[in-house]
């Protein structure tokens, strides 16, 4: 059967090891033992290929910890669909783990950035010498060349004055894509819709005018 479907998402884990306060993901508490067994991600995986979707993004939690990860990625090149990692990147930092993923069979990688400097970066994840981590990871990645890597950064209050920091960050020759998008609720235990985190949408998009295009 092919209904034209081009992508799919894959929710392979729930741990990450960020604590972001507009995490879509946190209502799950970031459970380090709610990794996907591989066998159901494989059926998931095959029952995609079967619908003609031709890639898989997997994400999280932050997906980098999922246990499986390499034997995922290399069922999905056998179903000839291409994989994508959407990512924190923190453990790209991690040059063993990064070297393993250099020689694996995975197409690109969606790197999510949170900020411009060590305080921006704690402010959001609450992980000390996170942004040390996080450019080392942009400079491993940096010298890839069988895997694309695109960066996306989630605007939000607290980072929305270092865009231009952010940008700068990753002008590296192998980015492909910088992708920028709004912020938007989260919603609490209670079911109710938290926009704490959001600046309004026209703040956002005339600041952005400001900074690149004016
Ligand atoms: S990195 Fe992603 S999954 Fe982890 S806390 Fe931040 S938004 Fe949530």
């Amino acid at each position: 059967m092919n209904l034209n479907l081009t992508g799919m998402w894959l929710t392979v884990n729930r741990f990450c090891n960020f604590r972001c306060p507009w995490c879509y993901a946190k209502s799950t508490k970031y459970n380090k033992n709610g990794d996907m067994p591989l066998e159901l991600a494989k059926k998931i995986i095959k029952f995609g290929a079967d619908l003609g979707i031709q890639e898989v993004m997997l994400i999280g939690g932050e997906p980098t910890y999922y246990q499986n990860i390499f034997d995922v990625i290399d069922f999905i090149s056998t179903q000839n669909m291409k994989s994508t990692l959407v990512t924190n990147g923190y453990r790209f930092s991690d040059i063993s783990f990064f070297n393993k993923i250099k020689g694996s069979k995975l197409d690109s990688i969606g790197f999510s950035l949170k900020g411009g400097s060590e305080e921006q970066y704690f402010a959001s994840t609450k992980v000390k010498n996170a942004y040390m981590k996080i450019k080392a990871a942009i400079k491993n990645l940096s010298s890839l060349k069988k895997i694309l890597v695109g960066y996306s950064v989630v605007l939000s209050k607290e980072n929305l004055e270092n865009i231009e920091e952010i940008a700068g960050l990753v002008a590296t020759d192998s980015t492909k894509w910088l992708l920028l998008s709004f912020c938007v609720p989260t919603i609490n235990d209670d079911g109710i819709p938290i926009k704490d985190h959001m600046p309004a949408q026209s703040e956002t998009i005339e600041m952005l005018v400001d900074k690149f295009l004016n």
